[in-house]
């Protein structure tokens, strides 16, 4: 047995762990546990644990129902609080998803990403990613439909100790370092409730894998504070949304490949064709980084978020940035991509980003002009002439934009593309064929 099955099993013993979950991802994005008794794991570790494959959303049809989950002993980790006896804990592994045959299942986004990270691979470049995080805490979470209150009055930046869960934050970071996930930045955001944790750097793959278990370790902090947290795209129509900003980077063995000293911005060709190729494909991609109806409500003009695909070294309304926090520092050389949101499935958003961009590399994309502008303040009409892409305002745009796209076809692989096509036109069609509050209100009295 390797070193680090080894380790697991060991450390399963000397801890006295009682569960271990086997942790996965849904095509939608929605974590999946199963726990089994330390004694089962080695068995787990050799052919991995069955399921029914068919009960998972985009997993599998039910005549190939039977699907495998095997832990990737890599992702050990011990979850931070113990039972109610105080004394046993949990432990959770992060697995790939398997076929009867033992060939890699299409439908697990792990292996989406997985395949895209090989590709990157194969052209020389590791990819390296850090999110930065926005959610809201709120009082309550209403099922009805009615709106929620956020749990605090704060603003930008603010450290006025807020009536709600004024240790919020703390307990939620000492959460994510103990499983081994580091913070580099945490604050209260714009909007009453909201929040921000940025995370330090990883590959792509293991920092898929955090986001996952970012979110529900804040989802269980947050219940331990009296509160709750959501990452729902744009809960507030008067506030702004929750971002998932994300930092990307590829490496070439030691060397950043987008690090250029001589260049003003210190972007390298490899870069700037880099960002080219995400905006290129921008439209294709957004329905998998914004993927939820109330997504494209994050994406307007007055809530800090991009509505075009332009890209700015400090533009803060530009899509991609070239963040100059670190000037010539080689290794911190990133672009950060304003798009994504907190509500999205970060294995296929990261296979997404990436797929585009590496497109603009391997294509030789040139880079247009940064724009300078504010590209909110534009009327619709001035930001057409200065020939600046706008971004899907609706699901239903970036589903069109997604049904004709090679590149997401190929990136996420036939199964999911479509699966995940039918499911959202579902929802679309679920969602615009709802009467809403704005009808009633406006057009009652005709
Ligand atoms: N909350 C904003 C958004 O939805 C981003 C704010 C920021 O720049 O951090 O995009
Ligand atoms: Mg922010
Ligand atoms: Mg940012």
């Amino acid at each position: 047995m390797d070193r680090q099955k080894e380790f697991v099993l060991r450390t399963l013993e000397e801890r006295d762990i009682r569960f271990v979950r086997l942790w996965f991802t849904d095509v939608l994005g929605y974590l999946k546990s199963v726990a089994i008794a330390p004694a089962e794991l080695e068995g787990a570790f050799e052919e991995g644990i069955g399921f029914d494959g068919s009960a998972i959303e985009g997993f599998s049809r039910v005549s190939e129902a039977d699907t495998v989950a095997k832990p990737d002993p890599s992702t050990f980790q011990v979850l931070p609080w113990a039972h109610a006896d105080g004394a046993q804990h949990s432990a959770r592994m992060f697995c790939d998803i398997a076929m009867p045959d033992g060939t890699a299942s299409w439908a697990d986004p792990r292996h989406v990403l997985r395949r895209q990270l090989n590709k990157a691979a194969d052209l020389g470049f590791s990819c390296y990613v850090h999110p930065e995080i926005e959610f809201f805490l709120l009082r309550n979470g209403p099922s009805d439909g009615s709106a929620p209150v956020p749990a605090d009055n704060g603003g930008y930046f603010d450290q006025a100790v807020h009536d709600a869960a004024p240790n919020f934050r703390r307990h939620a970071i000492d959460a994510l370092e103990s499983m081994g996930i580091s913070v580099e930045f945490s604050h209260h955001e714009t909007a009453p409730g909201q929040q921000e944790i940025d995370l330090r750097y990883a590959d792509a793959l293991s920092m898929a894998d955090n986001v996952m278990t970012f979110r529900y370790l804040v989802k269980q902090v947050a219940i331990q504070e009296g509160v709750r947290a959501t990452f729902m795209p744009k809960p507030f129509s008067e506030h702004a949304g929750s971002a998932m900003h994300t930092h990307m980077s590829l490496f070439e063995g030691e060397n950043n490949a987008f690090h250029n000293p001589d260049d003003p911005l210190q972007l390298s060709v490899t870069g700037k064709a880099f960002i080219a190729g995400i905006l290129e494909h921008a439209n294709e991609i957004s329905a998998v980084t914004n993927q939820y109806v109330n997504s494209y409500k994050r994406l307007i003009v007055g809530g800090e978020a991009p509505t075009a695909a332009t890209w700015g070294a400090a533009n803060r309304s530009a899509m991609v940035r070239v963040p100059m926090y670190t000037p010539n520092k080689a290794s911190s050389r990133r672009v950060e991509i304003r798009t994504p949101d907190s509500a999205c499935n970060p294995y296929l958003s990261f296979a997404v980003l990436l797929a585009a961009g590496l497109k603009g590399i391997e294509g030789g994309y040139e880079l247009a002009p940064e724009a300078e502008d504010d590209v909110w303040a534009l009327t619709p009409g001035e930001r057409r002439a200065m020939g600046y892409k706008g971004l899907p305002t609706s699901l239903d745009q970036a589903l069109s934009a997604m049904e004709s796209s090679e590149l997401v076809a190929e990136t996420l692989g036939e199964h999911v593309f479509d699966f995940f096509l039918r499911n959202k036109r579902q929802e679309w069609d679920g969602y615009r064929s709802l009467v809403t509050p704005f009808e009633l209100q406006n057009y009652l009295g005709l």
